[in-house]
């Protein structure tokens, strides 16, 4: 049975009827009127999700219904595909990770939202500030042959690592990653300029959260952050959600990046939740304020990952004037797919998979209206 939905495109600006069947977009066609209040757009892409609404990939406690609840809960908000991310953890643990996450997509809707799993860690730099969060006990250099244990239990969905190539076992490891068809984002790092560039050479080709996950003084000139900028062929991800980079730096990361910019909302279960204090499994009681800032509650300095939404970044850049609405919903939907070269059929276009976002705009903030995830209507506020 073909659907239509009627907007204005977010491209374009112009009234159109968007027509799906099964899957697919059937038609795009201007329309005369210019009354419709709704904007039309590509279903958002996040590649960077640790959890949502209090589940969390990385808690023990994880059940298979929480992943597709959380899958459930950013459709929602306008995510029509993203990477589950597991952190540095023991071998067992990202394991059992893996199985559940995998268990939830024998649903197919589950299946084709997470279109693969992004794995940060455990092969990372162990300096203070790189390091992050993420537990020195379980980081080590790159080794293949758990990487493939890890992806046999995935059944090859592991699609994204980001690693830091400060290794010496990093450009063999890139090498056999890149064979496989699985993307390396350099990330968590304090590797050297040559060594970045090395990684890059080997097939590296993205950053992730550039700014973030980094020592606090670093030399003027030969650091790895001006490193992966210069780097045309990188990527960049970065976390706009308000806290993460002040608004200078996100307006040079976009200047340099404007063609190879991604958004990503690096979302702790804490995204979603109401202000207050927690327990976070990695860093002890957590404070949540009002503003959605999540930081250490005993050292408010310090943030405690975010707790901000992909559809947040968005308005966090257009409320700023930092991006339009059409390249900030860009850099978080076909940009994040035509980094990871999965699928080309992504995007506003006849013949492309129907993963839709129709959406109103309330004092300048998206107000998401429907979702369509391959063509059927998974959430629904009209
Ligand atoms: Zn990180």
């Amino acid at each position: 049975m073909t659907q239509s939905i009627k907007g204005i495109h977010f491209k374009t600006q112009k009234p159109v009827s968007v027509s799906f069947e099964k899957n697919r977009i059937l038609d795009i066609s201007e329309k005369e009127s210019n009354t419709d209040l709704f904007w039309i757009a590509p279903g958002l892409v996040d590649l960077q999700v640790n959890g949502f609404k209090g589940k969390d990939f990385n808690e023990e406690v994880l059940k298979v219904e929480d992943v597709k609840d959380i899958t459930k809960d950013l459709w929602a908000i306008g995510v029509t595909t993203y990477f589950p991310t597991l952190i540095t953890n023991s071998e067992e643990k990202i394991g059992l990770a893996i199985e559940k996450i995998i268990k939830a997509c024998e649903d197919k809707s589950i299946d084709e939202t997470i279109e693969g799993i992004h794995l940060e860690g455990p092969f990372l730099s162990m300096e203070e500030g790189p390091r992050g969060a993420h537990p020195i006990a379980y980081i080590k250099a790159p080794d293949w042959d758990l990487f493939c244990r890890w992806q046999s239990l995935a059944k090859g969905k592991i699609k994204m690592i980001t690693l830091s190539p400060e290794w010496p076992e990093s450009v063999f490891f890139i090498k056999k990653c890149v064979e496989s068809r699985v993307k390396v984002a350099i990330g968590h790092t304090a590797a050297s300029p040559s060594q970045i560039s090395e990684a890059v050479n080997a097939g590296a080709s993205l950053s992730t959260h550039l700014g973030n996950a980094a020592h606090a003084f670093l030399p003027r000139h030969a650091n790895y952050l001006w490193e992966q900028l210069a780097s045309d062929s990188l990527w960049t991800t970065m976390i706009a959600d308000g806290f993460h980079l002040p608004k200078s730096i996100l307006k040079v990361f976009l200047k340099v990046k404007s063609e190879k910019g991604i958004l990503v909302s690096d979302a702790t279960k804490f995204a979603g939740m109401k202000p207050g204090i927690y327990q976070s499994h990695i860093g002890g009681a957590v404070a949540l304020d009002e503003n959605g800032r999540l930081s250490m509650r005993d050292s408010p300095g310090f943030l405690a990952g975010s707790a901000k939404s992909l559809l947040d970044c968005i308005d966090h850049l257009t409320s700023n004037q930092i991006l339009s609405h059409e390249n900030a919903i860009e850099m978080a939907s076909v940009k994040p797919m035509e980094a990871m070269e999965i699928r080309t059929d992504c995007g506003l276009k006849i013949g492309n998979r129907a993963d839709l976002i129709v959406f109103g705009l309330e004092e300048g903030k998206i107000s998401i209206k429907q979702t369509i995830k391959a063509g059927e209507v998974v959430c629904s506020n009209i």
